[in-house]
């Protein structure tokens, strides 16, 4: 019977080991990654759970969450820290704006955000689309949904699909909710434990434009996820060595990278991305629009550019289907 036991046990070890094999030699998918921003932005309204569930379809590498809270502390999937240019609020609750016009998700229950109708991103001055030839206003049913109904859609579709797509959050102006006596980092931090973000290897990029708070998160708090600083300005990048004490990347804008045309017709690059490369710190540049091109003749063209010459690591796109495609005929 022993004998017997260390043929099974001979037999399961050879086959889990097989099995890690297996895994090691599956073909990696490209390095470069594609982080749907705000889900599939370009067709659906920004940060609404049909866009998300859109860019899911379209085999990204991570979906895009920016959050804010709510006045209960819930995190709220939504870009700005106000309203008024993608929901109805100022028609639903018009005499709860602050001084300055604005309408604060901050000031509301997520009960009463879940009653505003959202809308692809508009001009509350004009009433006028940011985007003309995207989604209309305010058509068909879009609601506001907090991070764990995010969390809950993806982790669902992974379970339904055997894929395993990730999250790619945003903790917004860590400085206005401390102000407004709230600790966004803190509570953002506990839902990705509770729901298995732990560290690099769960699938679950943490950004941040704040480099304090960023440094906080990592020190702090302890985070092992992979941190990515976001950047935005010229000054910025000469603080490379400092961000990689604690973050695992950047994320800057396409314009710090390239540099528009030069005298022989050829695109001009900065040295960011090879500084960056230099302090192992990979490169998610933003944003990637194929309806704003920003002098190229083409999405391509841009893509290869920022992609194979600049030599960036992933691409924060409103429109994910075109660079998945791009990325998979090269
Ligand atoms: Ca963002």
């Amino acid at each position: 019977m022993s004998r017997f036991l260390i043929v099974l046990l001979v037999l399961c070890f050879m086959s889990c080991n097989t099995k890690e094999v297996k895994i090691k030699e599956m073909p990696t998918k490209s390095e470069k990654i594609v982080i749907a921003h705000r889900g599939a932005s370009g067709y659906l309204p920004e940060h609404t759970l049909p866009a998300k569930a859109m860019a899911y379809g379209m085999n990204v590498d991570f979906i895009e969450q920016d959050i804010v809270l709510s006045k209960d502390n819930v995190p709220i999937v939504i870009h700005d820290i106000h309203l008024e240019t993608v929901t109805d609020v100022a028609i639903k609750f018009p005499d709860r704006s602050r001084a300055d016009k604005k309408f604060y998700v901050i000031d509301f229950t997520f009960e009463e955000l879940k009653q505003l109708n959202v809308s692809e991103r508009f001009d509350p001055a004009t009433n006028e689309a940011i985007f003309p030839n995207r989604f209309p206003l305010f058509k068909s049913n879009f609601k506001i949904h907090s991070l764990q109904d995010e969390i809950e859609l993806i982790q669902g579709l992974n379970k339904s699909t055997g894929r395993n797509i990730g999250i790619y959050p945003e903790v917004k102006e860590p400085e206005f909710h401390q102000k407004e006596g709230k600790d966004i980092s803190k509570i953002v931090l506990n839902i990705l434990m509770e729901y298995g973000y732990k560290t690099k290897n769960d699938h679950c990029i943490l950004q941040c434009f704040n480099a304090k708070e960023l440094k906080r998160i990592r020190n702090e708090f302890k985070s092992e996820l992979f941190l990515v600083q976001l950047i935005e300005f010229e000054e910025e990048e000469l603080r490379l060595e400092e961000f990689a004490k604690y973050a695992d990347g950047i994320g800057p804008w396409i314009q710090q990278i390239i540099k528009g045309k030069g005298v022989n017709g050829k695109w001009l690059i900065s040295d960011l991305v090879i500084n960056a490369h230099k302090n192992n710190l990979k490169v998610h540049a933003y944003t990637f629009r194929a309806d704003q091109l920003g002098g190229f003749e083409t999405f391509d063209e841009l893509l290869n550019v920022a992609l194979y010459e600049a030599n960036i690591d992933g691409v924060f796109t409103d429109f994910p289907d075109k660079v998945v495609g791009f990325i998979n005929k090269n």
